[in-house]
């Protein structure tokens, strides 16, 4: 009989595990908040490193993401804040792979093409669903669902995000993510001919940014130092046009032609969170930003996600022994995040001025290297 598996969340990890589980033979039913697949998702862009695009192949999604998205040829350039070109990222290839250092494309559409696969693969997909508790035993789960009707799995995997419910029952309750004292602006724009790989130009006070996600579309990001807080929607143009006022070259373009009084902007507040090992508990096991926050530096957070569900499809596919197969999954995946997270913070930290002489290249290029390594 098939082993059962609950996945709380239905998000990019929550997703990729679905599809990775149910191809090693898993019974599994994913719950979701929401109501559809679009309702929880920001309109705005995902950046796909090589790493990604790697662990939705394992998943069979990675052609359709480069299809519907931008597959570029390099990782990166920075430029200075008037414009000036300082370094050239191109990233580290995988061995023995095709596969582009990077692929932007939008959120909607990843989500799009996730939900796709795991209904051709034959997951369950309850949206407008959730769970009150957890009790678990010797031999399943048992799942209280809100009104007071249960279910039994063999695992459950907590995949619902930063405010995760489902680490309570895991790790120490009190662990929470940090607010880092940066957010980011972000908007979608037309794609400017020069976008053909994140574009980055370091200002005074911030960082700006700007990645393709499609053959017409790319998004301008702007991280920067403030406090965390909710801003009304129709202040934001004006905040943004103040931060990028030193701004020269494309950024100084793309703010005099596009941030106007009726764009759409997202203001996001980052969150860092590398929760110690384990990862689990009995039967139950956490991925993605449930257990590491990763702040959007090195454009790894969903990336992450993805690779945790490949890697413990591959454990729970090859050990009948949960405890083993968790314990594996783990050891394959702490590293590599806490290697993430930390380098992001001390990129935001670089960013916000608080370590000078800090070489954000070499870092951002160590972990480019160490992500074409193996899983
Ligand atoms: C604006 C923005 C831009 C970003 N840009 C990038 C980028 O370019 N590249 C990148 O790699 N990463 C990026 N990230 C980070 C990336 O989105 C996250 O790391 C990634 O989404 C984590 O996936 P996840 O499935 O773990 O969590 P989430 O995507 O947060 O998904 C969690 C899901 O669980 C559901 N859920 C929560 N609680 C419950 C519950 N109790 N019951 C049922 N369902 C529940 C939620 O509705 C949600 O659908 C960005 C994040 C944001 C917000």
């Amino acid at each position: 009989m098939f082993r059962s598996v609950l996945i709380i969340g239905g998000g990019i990890g929550g997703l990729s595990t679905a599809i990775a589980l149910r191809q090693a033979g898993f019974a599994v039913t994913v719950l979701e908040r929401q109501h559809d697949l679009h309702s929880s998702i920001f309109g705005v862009g995902i950046i796909q490193p090589i790493n990604a695009l790697r662990a939705l192949d394992a998943i069979g999604c990675a052609q359709a993401c480069m299809d519907a998205g931008y597959p570029a040829t390099a990782w990166g350039a920075m430029y200075d804040v008037d414009g000036g070109f300082l370094h050239e990222m191109r990233g580290t290839p995988i061995e023995g792979s095709a596969l582009p250092p990077l692929n932007g494309l939008t959120r909607p559409k990843l989500h799009e093409i996730l939900t796709d696969r795991a209904n051709e693969v034959g997951v369950e997909l309850r949206y407008n669903s959730t769970f009150e508790q957890l009790q678990q035993d010797d031999t399943g789960v048992t799942v209280v669902y809100p009104g007071g009707t249960s279910g039994r799995f063999d695992y459950v995997v907590g995949a619902d995000g930063v405010y995760s419910a489902v680490r309570r029952y895991v790790l120490d309750e009190t662990l929470m993510p940090q607010y880092i004292g940066q957010s980011a602006y972000r908007l979608n724009i037309p794609r400017e001919p020069e976008i053909d790989r994140i574009i980055l130009q370091k200002g005074p006070t911030g960082m700006a940014g700007f990645v393709p996600i499609g053959p017409d579309l790319a998004y301008i990001f702007y991280n920067t130092d403030m406090p965390k807080k909710q801003v009304p929607a129709e202040d934001l143009p004006r905040q943004l046009r103040e931060h990028l006022a030193p701004f020269g070259g494309l950024t100084g373009r793309v703010r005099d032609k596009y941030v106007t009084d009726d764009c759409e902007i997202v203001l996001r507040p980052e969150e860092s969170l590398i929760s110690p090992a384990p990862w689990h508990r009995g039967r139950i096991v956490l991925i993605g930003d449930a257990v590491h926050a990763i702040t959007p530096h090195l454009g790894q957070g969903a990336a992450q996600a993805i690779e945790d569900g490949v890697v413990l499809g591959e454990c729970l596919g090859k050990h009948e022994d949960y405890e083993q197969a968790f314990a594996e999954y783990t050891d394959r995946r702490y590293e590599r995040c806490k290697l993430i997270v930390e380098t992001s913070l001390a990129i935001g930290a670089w960013e916000m001025g608080r370590m000078p002489g800090f070489d954000n290249i070499s870092a951002t290029n160590h972990v480019l290297e160490v992500m074409a390594q193996p899983l």
